[in-house]
């Protein structure tokens, strides 16, 4: 992998990183790879499909059968297998269900495959586990975000 035109940043939950990343993109006109937002999605299909986040058997072959879309046009942000999952996937439920799917290495591999794609040809900043370490370890400019621990309780 060559040098991306990537901005990476990593840190700690609660330091600001989705906060920071918005605002950087709108700024510099970077397209935002909501990272979160892809686990939730698959976490939502997989568990709709019966796939369990602990038995994974016959999870790669589920995962490449998935037609997975990210920012297909304005309004949408995340469609699989042409539905719209957008809003369904901010539900408390599937908050629980992307932390424990998101544990599983085929689907951080799926996601880690998918992200390389969408910011391989655009200028763009991702935010999250793994970003700057694992997806974009060649990153034009990586960012590990802190905060103290008063100010992330807020
Ligand atoms: O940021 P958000 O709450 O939308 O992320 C949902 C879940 O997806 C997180 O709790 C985390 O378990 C997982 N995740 C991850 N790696 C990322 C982004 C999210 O494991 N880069």
């Amino acid at each position: 992998m060559g040098k991306s035109k990537v901005i990476a940043i990593d840190g700690p939950s609660g330091s600001g990183k989705s906060t920071i990343a918005k605002k950087v993109a709108q700024t510099l006109n970077l397209t935002r790879l909501d990272t979160g937002a892809m686990f939730r999605a698959i976490a939502y299909v997989l568990d709709e499909k019966l796939i369990s986040a602990v038995d994974t058997t016959g999870i790669e072959e589920k995962l490449a059968s998935i037609n997975f879309e990210y920012q297909p046009d304005e309004k949408t942000l995340i469609r699989i297998d042409g539905i719209d999952l957008s809003e369904k996937i901010r539900e408390h439920h599937v908050s629980k269900l992307a932390s424990q799917y998101s544990q599983v290495p085929q689907i951080r591999n799926y996601l880690k495959q998918k992200q390389r794609e969408i910011a391989q040809n655009k200028a763009s900043i991702l935010e999250g586990t793994d970003i700057g370490t694992v997806i974009f370890p060649n990153a034009a400019l990586k960012i590990f975000l802190t905060a103290r621990a008063e100010v992330r309780a807020k």
